[in-house]
């Protein structure tokens, strides 16, 4: 169990708040400020209970001086303030007398927002030193940067050794979702995986052959599979070091792995050209897949239908061209119709996919850590979040 941000007593405290705000920007704009949004409901609540709110984060990679120019945290705090309505304080600063100052200063439901925590060359190497001196500008420790919860950072673990801590909103309900899915689903299990490759998700496979009643294999990675079963695969993205892992897989999951019959093969790797759906079993020398197809639909539909749990990582086909993104569109809609079950899709890529296809709001739970949803898929302990644990 993880202590959450209702387990502490915020009123008049000095509360730190390891946010994600590592939003993307260009030309010192925001192009997309979903990251700062998810962040409000853990800053409303300290807010509302009286805490003196004090926001850090980091925000892209800070390899040279000349990086801090354009790091800068500082267009956040302008549409923060904005988001809350309220005046947000923002300090171009990671330590010192001006950001202490700062700090002593501030009120009960102020908000304070200090500069990108790679600023400081200790932060990814939690340097103990950083995460002390980090503690000692608060009272207690929330981390809601559930994107960096796979990391051992300054800036969450090493505060967290020194601080009453707990989780925000955003990591309480990832664990409750991703962590319940994984540990202690609701029967049957479902899990659906494709993406690219069988090679970044070979944590993931495992833990989950392990883990769920019925595994759906879709994506590049089937056909890293399909060639282990002997089958002419032509052009298609394949792994041929991975072909006798995924030997081992198969025979592993036994009757719980269910593979494609189908797919939208291609002769070339773009939207505009000539695709025709034909069986795994005829796949041409100079054909790639490119999608699942409606065969494979069909039969993951009727998989689906009875699952309690679903978690989905990958998307099922090249769903960036529209051709070949109706796999992933079939699937997403078997999801759509399951009134009972808790359905979860994790992975950056997979969440892109969900929220472009029109989806987003069909789903319990679209993790959106990237990294952070992958480790926790496959099982790993994450860091950021095992140092919150009562
Ligand atoms: P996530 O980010 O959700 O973990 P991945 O990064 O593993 O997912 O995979 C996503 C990528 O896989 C997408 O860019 C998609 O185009 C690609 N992909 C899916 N199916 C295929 C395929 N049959 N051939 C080539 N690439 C594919
Ligand atoms: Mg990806």
């Amino acid at each position: 169990m993880i202590k959450t941000i209702k387990d502490l007593d915020l009123k008049g405290k000095r509360v730190l708040i390891r946010v994600d705000f590592n939003v993307p920007m260009k030309d010192g704009k925001i192009t997309n400020d979903n990251r700062i949004v998810a962040a409000l409901p853990t800053i409303k609540y300290v807010i509302e209970q009286g805490g003196k709110v004090i926001l850090f984060s980091h925000l892209g990679k800070v390899k040279t001086e000349e990086d801090k120019k354009t790091k800068t945290l500082k267009p956040v705090a302008e549409r923060l303030s904005q988001l809350l309505g309220k005046e947000v304080l923002f300090v171009p600063a990671t330590r010192g007398e001006k950001l202490e100052n700062a700090i002593a200063n501030l009120k009960e439901g102020e908000v304070l927002l200090f500069e990108n925590t790679r600023f400081e060359k200790g932060e990814t190497k939690n340097d103990p030193e950083l995460g002390k001196y980090w503690a000692s500008l608060g009272d207690v420790f929330i981390n809601d940067a559930f994107g960096t919860a796979h990391r051992n950072h300054a800036s969450n673990v090493g505060i967290a050794q020194h601080l009453p801590s707990a989780a925000g909103f955003l990591i309480e309900k990832e664990v409750k979702f991703i962590g319940g899915a994984v540990d202690n689903p609701e029967r049957p299990l479902v899990a659906i995986l494709g993406g690219a490759k069988v090679s970044d998700k070979i944590g993931v496979i495992e833990n989950l052959i392990e883990k769920a009643d019925k595994i759906l294999v879709g994506g590049g990675m089937m056909f890293t599979f399909l060639k282990a079963l002997g089958k002419n695969i032509g052009k298609s993205l394949v792994e041929d070091d991975k072909v006798e892992l995924a030997k081992s897989l198969i025979e592993k999951a036994g009757d719980k792995l269910i593979l494609p019959v189908d797919t939208v093969a291609a002769k070339e790797f773009k939207n505009d050209t000539e695709f025709r759906v034909v069986s795994v079993d005829e796949i041409a020398d100079d054909e790639m897949g490119l999608d699942i197809g409606p065969a494979t639909v069909e039969l993951f539909t009727k998989e689906l239908k009875d699952a309690k749990t679903v978690v989905w990582n990958g998307p099922m086909g090249v769903f960036e061209m529209e051709n070949f993104a109706k796999g992933t569109m079939g699937i997403c809609e078997a999801i759509a119709k399951l009134e009972n079950a808790t359905t979860i899709i994790g992975g950056g890529d997979s969440a892109a996919a969900a929220m472009q296809l029109g989806y987003a709001d069909k789903f319990t739970h679209i993790s959106t850590g990237g990294g952070a949803s992958l480790e926790y898929l496959e099982g790993k302990t994450l860091p950021g979040i095992a140092c919150l644990e009562k």
